[in-house]
């Protein structure tokens, strides 16, 4: 399975970080071994020394596809979920100033934190709150129906790209809000008010 995330979708992160609104989805990729689940805890890496949260919706695909289309994009998702996308900030933006790719900021071991995959049922996808808590306090909160690009447009775009395959995961984008992250710090998020993950950083 792959990981696509995606960047900049929510404007006022995009500003936050000094960076301009895309007009196409930002797009990277993280390997199966970024992967934290069942709420692990995240041992805070020796490569960086700034770490930031970006709490993000997170899309399972249920089947393989290639060139789909926007209207079709909603029968590839089989499953929901909470996740964050690990950040090293201070590598991100050293590899932005050097106009090089940021997989060593953004794809390193246990960088991609998934919840709880819930059911689809139900859900509408261009609809749903969220907000992470950092050692209780609400530190991230928003709505999919913020997005830049919602995950029809990403999965359309995304497709074109790359062919989609049952059990890759979907991060769409943080809103604003993000920062460092230190040992010891409880990380809870939620999705539509209902505890998707909750772990440590150790
Ligand atoms: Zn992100």
């Amino acid at each position: 399975m792959k990981i696509i995330c995606i960047g900049r979708n929510y404007v006022a992160h995009a500003h936050e970080l000094g960076n301009d609104i895309p007009t196409a989805p930002v797009i990277f990729l993280k390997p199966q071994t970024a992967l934290l689940k069942n709420n692990d805890p995240f041992y805070y890496p020796e490569i960086s020394k700034d770490v930031h949260y970006e709490c993000e919706v997170v899309f399972r695909i249920g089947k393989s596809g290639k060139h789909i289309t926007e209207k079709f994009a909603h029968q590839y998702i089989d499953g929901i979920g909470l996740g964050i996308d690990f950040t090293a900030r201070d590598l991100q933006e050293q590899q932005k100033q050097k106009g090089l790719p940021w997989e060593i900021a953004k794809a390193f071991d246990n960088s991609a934190v998934i919840g709880k995959i819930m059911s689809i049922e139900n859900v509408d996808f261009n609809n749903i709150a969220f907000h992470l808590l950092l050692n209780d306090a609400k530190v991230q909160a928003a709505n999919t129906n913020l997005c830049l690009f919602n995950i029809a447009k990403i999965i359309a775009y995304a497709s074109q790209f790359f062919t989609l395959q049952q059990g890759d995961l979907i991060y769409t984008g943080t809103p604003a809000g993000v920062g460092p992250v230190q040992i010891g710090d409880k990380l809870q998020g939620y999705l539509q008010d209902e505890l998707n993950f909750d772990f440590e950083v150790k």
